[in-house]
């Protein structure tokens, strides 16, 4: 999971009120200006997903565990945001229980996400910890899913592990990309997130960043993502399909101002949503939200090199401080056609994609669904 998500159905279906998740970074964010933190506790993976922004380049060092015990330090020190435990495969650190242990008897909301293929002997613990959330992977029907992981059996091991899951009343989200091949198992895969009881279903756009990078014809276009969200607004934000899960999307800030103007023109008062919106802008890098990696460094995000510090030495709440990080939580600083915007303030673009597709940070999304 990358740049913070974007809660989609809820923006636009429910009351005012914040999720738990929320809640919780809202609250940190009050307390230290820091509201969420990605934190890639390893590169080794015993997948090698065709779709997956780590490149092949050999695993860095990571931190040891006491050094992660000390990151754990600075993060309750910056208020306890909202932490995701990511990789990599974050289950072959062998001191992963004792980190997500910390974290929970410390009091913090943890979503662990997993490649799902090593849960079966993992589940009892991660139960027993009271992990708040796992975030599995699902790409869609057997052959489909196996040739995106490149690994045969993994979609029946994450079948096991969801099922597992459940049984034990686990929260699940199930994790998809938006590559073309995975477009026509999208109701699949919200047809499995249902019956596993999973909470969210989380849509992240296909970034052309390391492994990705070779999968060109895999990149969504402007009218696939228009097509996804017309069937969201149908089914889940009009209709009542799929009425326990929350869509949340990942690197696509602008998915949620398209769907606020479809519903404006079919006629629906979208006022609510845009409150909501201006309150809490989407795409949060700069304004909270901070990525760190396996030897500790802070990042603006996990798909971005631009290093703003390091947590082993570094107080996150000075961090958040750097003017880089402050220019782009800026929206009055972004250029191009974010810069002219008239919902830069709740939007803002993808920052990533800004960086990735131009170079340049505080650029134009060059994947908004406006242009
Ligand atoms: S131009 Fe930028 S700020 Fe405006 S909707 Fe598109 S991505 Fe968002």
């Amino acid at each position: 999971m990358g740049e913070f998500m974007t809660h989609l159905k809820s923006l636009f279906k429910e009351d005012d009120s914040l999720s738990a998740a929320e809640r919780v970074a809202m609250g940190s964010l009050s307390i230290s200006g820091v509201s969420s933190v990605i934190w890639v506790v390893t590169e080794k993976c015993n997948l090698r997903c065709i779709h997956c922004y780590e490149g092949n380049r050999e695993p860095q060092r990571e931190l040891s565990t006491e050094e992660a015990m000390r990151v754990i330090d600075r993060l309750y020190d910056a208020g306890k945001p909202l932490t995701f435990i990511s990789g990599g495969e974050p289950l072959l650190r062998k001191d992963i229980y004792s980190i997500l242990g910390r974290l929970k008897e410390l009091g913090f909301r943890v979503i662990l996400s997993t490649n799902g293929t090593l849960v079966d002997k993992a589940a009892e613990r991660l139960a027993s910890l009271e992990i708040d959330n796992i975030a599995i992977p699902l790409y869609g029907p057997q052959e489909s899913h196996d040739s995106f992981t490149r690994m045969r059996g993994s979609h029946e091991r994450v079948m096991r592990a969801l099922g597992l899951l459940r049984d034990l009343g686990m929260g699940l989200t199930v994790k998809t990309v938006v590559a073309r091949s995975v477009i026509p198992n999208l109701e699949y895969i919200f047809q499995m997130a249902q019956e596993f009881g999973a909470r969210t279903i989380y849509l992240c756009d296909l970034i052309m960043v390391g492994r990705a990078t070779l999968l060109t014809q895999e990149l969504p276009s402007k009218d696939d993502w228009r097509r996804i969200l017309d069937w969201i607004i149908e089914q889940m934000i009009l209709g009542n399909e799929y009425p326990e899960i929350e869509v949340d999307i990942g690197l696509h800030p602008s998915t949620a101002i398209y769907v606020m103007e479809s519903l404006r023109k079919k006629g629906y008062d979208v006022s609510e949503a845009e409150a909501k919106m201006r309150k809490r802008r989407l795409s949060v890098e700069g304004r909270g939200y901070l990525s760190i990696s396996p030897t500790g460094d802070i990042l603006i995000s996990n798909y971005t090199p631009i290093k703003l510090g390091n947590a082993l030495n570094d107080d996150l709440r000075e961090v958040i401080r750097h003017p880089l990080y402050r220019a782009v939580g800026n929206s009055s600083k972004l250029r191009g056609w974010c810069g002219s915007c008239e919902y830069r303030d709740m939007c803002g673009g993808s920052r990533v994609k800004a960086y990735i597709y131009s170079g340049e940070l505080l650029g134009e999304d060059p994947t908004c669904l406006l242009h």
